[in-house]
């Protein structure tokens, strides 16, 4: 994680012969602006009303060349790009006072480029200047106008709004607009040509969709990927720079504007405002809701804004006395930006093909070092691959001869041997507790010795003694009264379970039998949990033991039906 870092906001002044010195001074440092407002050049000013601001930034620039603003303001966060940092670098103001100019620039002048040539020729230079690394370059240009989206680099030739519509979708990757076109360019002059065309697309469909270019939003975004060229590195680091230039900001007074006007003005202002709202949100360390999704705007920018990445706002303004109002509004907004703080951190994502190639290669090389290994301590070749369905079944033969104790020990071979003999050891184990099972549940139905009911229905029957013991005969083969080491009711199954393979294995082991699944063989005596009584068919057990008493020759009767077996343990349960 990055060190936490405020967002940066420079304040550009749009050169004008009539500049309002008196109203507006900048500080000595270059990194303030004050205005004073004349009560006279405010109607309806009164005497009580604020005149005097002050406004701390990042940077005042005023008469500054395209080269200077782009040293200032986005240089770093470009070249920051390219160590993995995402960056946004914005521009804010009323309509006219140089949004474009900053981030396209005059395209017929190339001294008068913007950031956004500029920021395509410093990302392809410094890839020239790494050679150690495969970087990929991608564009793509939206443009967000009344809470529309739309492609400026379509390939398809433009006819307005895209049939499909473009959505926002979030991945824990980050935001991207499905259906926006990104384009590879392997170099500048690629990626100059989509520019312009984006830009050509920009004013056709101004003209085309009758809408004032100055009213919408447009993200030119650049997305790298670089991929380091040494082999073992299976890191690489993807970025992003959104270059935004965003519609006016100007509030139009809603009395003066109807139509078409109204509502652009309706949606800039109400995406703005939110734009402001996700920002102050973000600038609040109280807040963890951050509107984004309230509009497009927001929304696509939710992984630019603020978060991890380099974010710096340049607000246009204009320096005659006249536009004052919309300039005290536009550098309140700059103040606010200013407050908000970003942890810019570095987007690294693992290559899992090379990481596979890298891992294969590390294992053929321990593979080797064992079989080095192996041979200096004269073992003979022992093979450490998978095992095959036949070593498997080897091993669970082995083990079954084991607990026979018709084998007296299991050579130990190597460690994933042994890790099958144990499995093998529970393989064998489980399925013998299951014949167990089978063969006691045809026998036998199981009272829960908590059953309290149903084992005084026993004693009444004559059935267990007053020391609950139980009466029968010991060979188990007509009345076999003992404990089932496993209890029926369901969440005891696993504890019980455990139990009755320890007892299982051990009694198995000590008396050397030969099918532990036997009735005779099972040891009853020393299980306490739950007592064995013979099943009834009519299922209700008292009934049956009262019957049973009366005709006083008991008999186990084997339950011939599964669902009249259910029934009997149900009853008893
Ligand atoms: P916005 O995008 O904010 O509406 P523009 O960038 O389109 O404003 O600027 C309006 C006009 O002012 C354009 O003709 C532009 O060339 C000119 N302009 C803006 N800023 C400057 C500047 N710093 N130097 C020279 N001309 C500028
Ligand atoms: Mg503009």
């Amino acid at each position: 994680m990055g060190t936490r870092k405020k967002v940066q906001a420079f304040v550009r002044v749009k050169p004008t012969d009539d500049f309002a010195h008196e109203m507006i001074k900048y500080g000595e440092d270059n990194k303030s602006i004050d205005i004073h407002l004349k009560k006279d050049t405010r109607r309806g000013a009164v005497n009580n009303q604020q005149t005097d601001w002050s406004f701390k930034l990042d940077g005042v620039l005023h008469d500054a060349s395209q080269d200077l603003v782009y040293e200032t303001v986005a240089k770093d966060a470009v070249s920051q790009a390219l160590d993995g940092y995402n960056g946004t670098i914005m521009c804010y103001g009323q309509t006219g006072a140089g949004k474009t100019y900053t981030m396209t620039g005059a395209t017929e002048n190339y001294k008068h480029r913007g950031i956004l040539p500029r920021a395509l020729q410093q990302v392809f230079r410094m890839i020239e200047e790494r050679p150690t690394h495969a970087i990929t370059v991608r564009v793509s240009y939206l443009e967000i106008y009344n809470e529309n989206l739309f492609d400026l680099l379509s390939t398809l030739p433009y006819v307005g709004p895209s049939v499909t519509p473009m959505t926002i979708v979030e991945n824990p990757q980050g935001v991207f607009i499905k259906g926006l076109s990104v384009h590879l360019t392997s170099q500048e002059e690629d990626a100059f040509s989509l520019l312009f065309e984006g830009e050509t697309n920009r004013i056709i469909a101004s003209h085309t969709m009758n809408k004032n270019s100055s009213r919408s939003h447009c993200i030119f975004t650049i997305y790298m990927e670089a991929h380091s060229r040494t082999l073992s590195d299976e890191k690489y680091i993807t970025s992003k720079i959104n270059l935004v230039d965003l519609a006016g900001s100007e509030r139009l007074s809603k009395t003066g504007s109807e139509g078409r006007v109204l509502k652009e003005a309706t949606y800039i202002n109400k995406s703005l405002s939110f734009l402001e709202q996700a920002i102050i949100a973000l600038g609040d360390q109280n807040r963890d809701h951050i509107p984004f999704r309230q509009s497009k705007l927001t929304h696509a920018l939710k992984d630019s804004l603020g978060g991890n990445c380099n974010m710096v706002l340049v607000t246009n303004i204009y320096g005659e006395a006249a536009q004052l109002d919309e300039t005290l509004s536009s550098l309140r907004f700059a103040s606010r930006m200013k407050l908000v703080t970003t942890e810019p951190a570095i987007n690294e994502k693992y290559d899992a093909e090379r990481m596979v190639k890298n891992l294969e290669k590390e294992l053929a090389l321990l593979k080797q070092e064992l079989a080095i290994h192996d041979s200096l301590s004269n073992r003979t070749l022992v093979n450490y691959d998978p095992m095959d369905e036949i070593q498997i079944a080897e091993i669970n033969s082995q083990v079954r001869r084991y607990l026979e104790g018709t084998l007296d020990e299991i050579d130990i071979i190597n460690l994933r041997q042994i890790q099958e003999v144990f499995n093998q050891f529970r393989v064998v184990l489980s399925q013998q507790e299951q014949e167990v099972e089978s063969a006691l549940r045809r026998k036998y139905t199981l009272i829960d010795k908590n059953d309290f009911a149903a084992i005084s229905a026993v004693q009444k029957a004559g059935l267990m003694d007053v020391e609950g013991h139980l009466v029968g005969e010991p060979d188990g083969q007509s009345f076999g009264l003992g404990v089932a080491p496993f209890s029926v009711k369901p969440g005891k199954k696993s504890k019980t379970k455990k139990t009755t393979k320890d007892q299982f294995s051990s009694s198995a082991r000590k008396e050397g039998a030969s099918s532990p699944v036997s009735g005779k063989d099972f040891d009853m005596t020393s299980i306490s949990k739950t007592q064995l009584i013979p099943s009834s068919k009519e299922g209700d057990l008292k009934d049956m033991l009262v019957r049973e008493r009366e005709t006083s020759s008991i008999e186990p009767l084997p339950s011939d039906s599964p669902k009249e077996e259910s029934r009997a343990l149900s009853t008893v349960i």
